[in-house]
């Protein structure tokens, strides 16, 4: 047993204490929380610093870890994608050594559950022996291909077939993006899955989605051309991309829009009618990496949308730390709290990936991990701002 104590400790789930101690079983799990006054000095380990419960990561692609520095910052979202279409033929080797790395590092940065797209197999034995939880998100996509959905279907199946769900590790099928699945591959992803999985989709990280659907016009036009796929029978639908793609998902599920960079207040208020259960998952160092902007998100908590934080990949991220992508908002957007970023860190994301119930925050019977982050006196981050994992 550890008697644990800091400075403040953040619960999340209830205010901070100051001088609090967190006692933790062996195994992880909290059995008390409490003040310094309660216990004796000499049974507790005293730091100069906040505790906090694990981050969650809710968006990352373990599997492009191999990625990392090899595309240019700053070409905006479609000369992104087929920039890093372009990398085949990288050794397995050298996949499997990246992946390896990427799991570690994101231990190392206090993560302890992470919302994983997988298009491939790579990813499945890491998973299974990490000390990470890993919900794997199985990512369709047939081009908006009607007649491709099915073949689409069947060899997407086979990575699911691949990841593994024991030890808190779950899986479920997941849509791409809005312009990249038709009407067949939603149903046949919405048959697949049981009501209480979470699924998650890109959403509106360009302007260029948007305009596709409402006129069939623009950049994604180009794009199609470019993978020399036929569009004509795509007609445009006259709503937003996240519009429409929510009409074919299904509202039982949880929802993890992922991006967002272009969502209004209406976007926000039209998909919360559709499923009040929709998290929205931030990753502002990939918005600075691919499209240098980012969401504005007074937007968001003007509406009380639910904000979780991501790390993409290290295709379009210089590192995979929660604790960076906290930092980043609070250097761009200062008004965005320390405690709140601290819930779409911790809390929002574990509720998003349904880990709740272990992860998330700082509770008695819970096993979320204990982070130690050194703040400024005003308990604001700094560039300086460190993680140290306890637990
Ligand atoms: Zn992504």
């Amino acid at each position: 047993m550890r008697k644990i104590s800091a400075n403040t400790i953040f619960p999340v789930s209830r205010k901070a204490i100051k001088n609090g101690v967190v006692v933790v079983a062996e195994d992880g799990s909290i059995l008390e929380i409490g003040h310094r006054t309660d216990y004796e000095d000499s049974t507790l380990e005293i730091y100069d610093g906040v505790l906090v419960p694990g981050f969650i990561n809710t968006h990352c692609h373990l599997e492009l870890s191999h990625m990392k520095g090899k595309v240019a910052t700053g070409t905006s979202l479609i000369p992104f994608i087929s920039n890093v279409v372009q990398f085949r033929d990288i050794p397995q080797a050298q996949i499997m050594a990246a992946i390896e790395a990427g799991d570690q590092a994101m231990y190392k940065a206090g993560i302890v559950a992470v919302g994983d797209i997988s298009n491939k197999i790579d990813t499945a034995l890491q998973k299974e022996k990490s000390a990470i939880r890993y919900a794997t998100f199985v990512e369709c996509f047939d081009f908006l291909q009607e007649d491709w959905a099915e073949n689409t279907y069947e060899q997407y199946k086979a990575v699911y077939e691949a990841h593994s769900d024991r030890g808190g590790n779950k899986k479920s099928f997941v849509p791409h993006a809005p312009y990249s699945v038709s009407r067949n591959l939603f149903k046949l992803i919405n048959q697949a899955n049981p009501d209480d999985c979470t699924v998650s989709l890109h959403n509106q990280e360009t302007l260029a989605e948007n305009l596709f659907f409402l006129e069939k016009k623009g950049a994604f036009l180009d794009f199609y051309k470019n993978f020399d796929i036929s569009l004509a029978a795509f007609q445009a639908t006259g709503t937003s991309s996240l519009q429409y793609a929510l009409t074919y998902m299904n509202p039982n599920c949880k929802t993890l829009l992922v991006h967002n960079t272009m969502s209004t207040k209406e976007d926000i208020k039209f998909a919360h009618q559709w499923n009040p259960n929709c998290y929205w998952a931030t990753c502002p160092n990939a918005n600075l990496y691919i499209e240098n902007r980012l969401p504005n998100y007074q937007h968001i908590l003007d509406t009380n949308a639910k904000v979780t934080l991501g790390t993409d990949s290290l295709t379009s991220n210089w590192q995979l730390s929660i604790l960076e992508e906290m930092k980043t908002i609070s250097k761009y957007q200062s008004y965005v709290s320390f405690e709140q970023l601290l819930q779409w860190a911790t809390l929002n994301g574990a509720e998003a990936l349904g880990y709740e119930q272990d992860l998330g925050s700082l509770e008695v019977g819970k096993t979320p991990g204990l982070l130690l982050l050194n703040l400024a006196e005003d308990l604001q981050m700094t560039a300086d701002t460190k993680v140290k994992r306890l637990i």
